[in-house]
Order: structure tokens, then sequence, then C-alpha cells
């Protein structure tokens, strides 16, 4: 399982780990965005995600179990997105081997998000703290205008994270008292932070 702040690279860092273990990646975001329509499922998610509230935890248990059934996850998998709080646990408890938190500080995390700037011509992202441009305001491929997405404001980004330090923090303290908790650094790139990863499971392994 893999536990991250907004803009820890948790996606990217899963994609490695996937490829380097070969097991597949177990995105409930995305299994819920993808439900097809005739699952049982689709009608109740949909009644909820349309007004633009999240699933219900007991219908997204639902989907969970029932897509766990599918063969290609009988030798493992690595879940993004599941115990965003500690209650989650109560509709469904993955009973992982190893919660992976990756730890970035508050700045970092606030400063990838509110960096992010996306070409208006063709979309081509950059980031102006991280992957700086040329020219702060225009794109380097095209010359587009670069501009900033709501969601990534600093303001927002603050609140996305607070709900992240109230909400799944308790999830991290969780697997640390089970004894299950690998923590590793973000700070740097995905393929270190994934170097990481790897090497602390296989210390886990041979103790
Ligand atoms: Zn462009």
């Amino acid at each position: 399982m893999l536990i991250g702040p907004p803009a820890s690279g948790k996606g990217t860092v899963g994609a490695l780990l996937s490829e380097k273990l070969h097991l597949p990646i177990f995105s409930v975001g995305e299994l819920l965005r993808d439900i097809p329509e005739n699952s049982i499922f689709y009608k109740p998610l949909h009644d909820s995600m349309d007004k633009g509230e999240l699933a219900p935890d007991s219908i997204a248990a639902g989907v969970i179990r029932d897509e766990l059934k599918s063969d290609k996850y009988q030798n493992g998998y690595i879940l993004d997105g599941w115990m965003r709080d500690i209650t989650q646990k109560d509709s469904f408890d993955p009973n992982v081997d190893y919660a992976v938190f990756i730890k970035v500080s508050p700045e970092t995390s606030i400063k990838r998000i509110s960096g992010r700037r996306f070409c208006l011509k063709d979309d081509f992202s950059c980031n102006i703290y991280t992957l700086p441009p040329q020219d702060p305001n225009h794109c380097d491929k095209c010359g587009g205008e670069l501009v900033q997405r709501d969601d990534d404001r600093e303001d927002v980004a603050k609140k996305r994270l607070d709900l992240f330090e109230k909400e799944t923090l308790p999830v991290v303290e969780y697997y640390k008292n089970q004894g299950n908790l690998i923590e590793v650094g973000g700070e740097g790139t995905p393929g270190e932070v994934s170097n990481l990863i790897l090497t602390a499971l296989n210390n886990r392994d041979s103790n």
C-alpha cells in the first residue's frame, strides 16, 4: 500500500515499482472512475460522484472486493488510493504486507503543487520551481500562455495538505504500530524514491 501527501510522486513511484516488482497497480481512484455502466455498483457510485461527493466507503469497498477476484491480483498488487482515513478499514481491510509512506515536507508538497503550470495551447505541463520553463509565462514548446489550474493554487494546496495530515496520517500511525510501515523520504526523483523503497523491502524480507 502506498501512502503519500499531495504531490509526493506516489503515482510515478508506483508505476516504477510495478515494473520492477512485476506487480499490478491497484488504483482505487481509477477503478471507481472507470466503473462500467453494467456494473451493479455503477448507479450508487454515480449518484454520489455526480453530486461531487466522494464515493461512500461501503460501495467503494464492494467494487474493490469484486475487482480483487481478478486473476491478475493473485500474486499481489500495489494498492494506491485506499485508506485515505482510518475508518475506511472498517469497510474494507486490505491486510497489506507493507504500508509504504512516501514522506515529503509540507513545503515541498506545496511548492510542487503551486508551481505547476499548463500551456493553454497544447496542455504541456511544467513546474516553475522544479522544471522551470525558460520564460515563466510561456510554454517552451509552442510559446503558448502558461496558466495555473484553480486546484493548484497555494491556498487550495494547503487545504489538501491539511486534510491529508488530519485524516491520512492516522493511517500511517496505525501501520507503524502494526510494525509494517516502511517510511522513505520522497524529496528525490521518482527513480531514487522507488530504489529506496525496493531496498527497504529487501531488508525487511531478508530479516
Ligand atoms: Zn505549449
